[in-house]
């Protein structure tokens, strides 16, 4: 029987209709207004794009947003004063500076400015250790991972219990999404596999899986034959592996391919992800979410 198909873009849209909700009672029971702030340096167009998205969905929730636009040759010290500026702002409860910043400038030393009670990509070091502590301690969850815990939760996958394999150990997607699955409670408390360049045989743990989350950015890494009949496979991976022009608009538009043979993984798996419309929507309306719970917290509402 042909998998289910996991539809992020429509999971998306149920947690931004309960954002919605969250934000207007938030704004009548305590005058707060989460406020996320978008620092982008430069002109990439992929930046401007992935900017000009974020505004756009604090904007329809409600948010009060502001982007700030700054120059490519920005010096470190006046990028880290604006950090600083916007972690003393009360109307500031997110603070997200666009990856990636020019060579000149220590990302590093940006990222770590900004105050770890704003940050909503939660890439701060003391949110990455709340993160491995789990529990209360965490006070935010990293966007991509918590997109893809709420997609296995939503689709009614039971993970306590479930063999988890990770394909990919990034700091960003590999590594926090296995130490949420391993966390004790809701949503988790697998038993959690991670897998990468140096695992000796990738197909017998891919196997193993009664969810599968692949993170390589390697275009149809995961064979069908790897994965386990009725397994929820959750393809993270976005490749570009070529350009078509698109229907709608008579322009050239990338062919995005996932790291998982999406049309034959789905005659086997149980649910399945695709991409795009998988785990791409969810990223965005994670930080709609963290940027929720900040403003709530600073209400002293849990
Ligand atoms: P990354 O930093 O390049 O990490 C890739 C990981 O996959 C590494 O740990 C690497 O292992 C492992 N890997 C690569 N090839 C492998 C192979 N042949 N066998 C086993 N493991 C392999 O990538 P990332 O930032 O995590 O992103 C992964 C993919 O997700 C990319 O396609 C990216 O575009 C996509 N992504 C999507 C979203 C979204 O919102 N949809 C967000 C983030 C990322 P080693 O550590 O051993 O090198």
């Amino acid at each position: 029987m042909a998998a289910r198909i996991i539809s992020g873009t429509e999971i998306a849209a149920q947690i931004r209709e309960e954002l919605k909700k969250e934000t207007a009672e938030l704004k009548e029971k305590s005058g707060v207004v989460p406020g996320l702030v978008t620092i982008l340096v430069g002109k990439n167009p992929a930046s401007v794009s992935y900017v000009t998205a974020k505004q756009k969905a604090a904007h329809e929730l409600g948010f009060y947003s502001i982007q700030d636009d700054q120059p490519d040759d920005i010096s470190e010290e006046s990028l880290l004063q604006l950090v600083y500026r916007y972690n003393n702002d009360s109307k500031i409860h997110g603070i997200l500076v666009q990856l990636p910043i020019p060579k000149h400038i220590d990302e590093k030393k940006i990222l770590n400015a900004i105050d770890p009670d704003k940050d909503v990509d939660c890439f701060h070091p003391i949110n990455v250790g709340r993160l491995m502590i789990g529990g209360d301690e965490a006070r935010f969850l990293p966007c991509t991972p918590a997109g893809i815990q709420e997609l296995i939760v939503r689709a009614g996958f039971e993970t306590s219990g479930a063999e988890v394999v990770v394909v990919g150990r990034s700091n960003i997607v590999g590594k926090p999404i296995a130490n949420i699955m391993l966390q004790k409670g809701r949503g988790a408390n697998s038993t959690v596999t991670v897998v990468h360049t140096g695992t000796k045989d990738l197909e017998s743990h891919c196997k193993r899986a009664d969810i599968l989350i692949v993170a390589a950015g390697v275009p149809h890494l995961v064979k069908p034959e790897w994965i386990k009949p009725g397994a929820c496979v959750i393809d993270v991976g976005v490749n570009r592996v070529g350009e078509k022009i698109s229907e709608k608009t008579g322009k050239p538009v990338p062919i995005l391919k996932g790291d998982v043979d999406f049309d034959a993984a789905k005659e086997i798996a149980g649910a399945i992800t695709p991409v795009p419309g998988g785990v791409g929507p969810m990223t965005i309306t994670m930080l709609m979410k963290n940027t929720v719970k900040s403003a709530k917290i600073s209400a002293g509402i849990k």
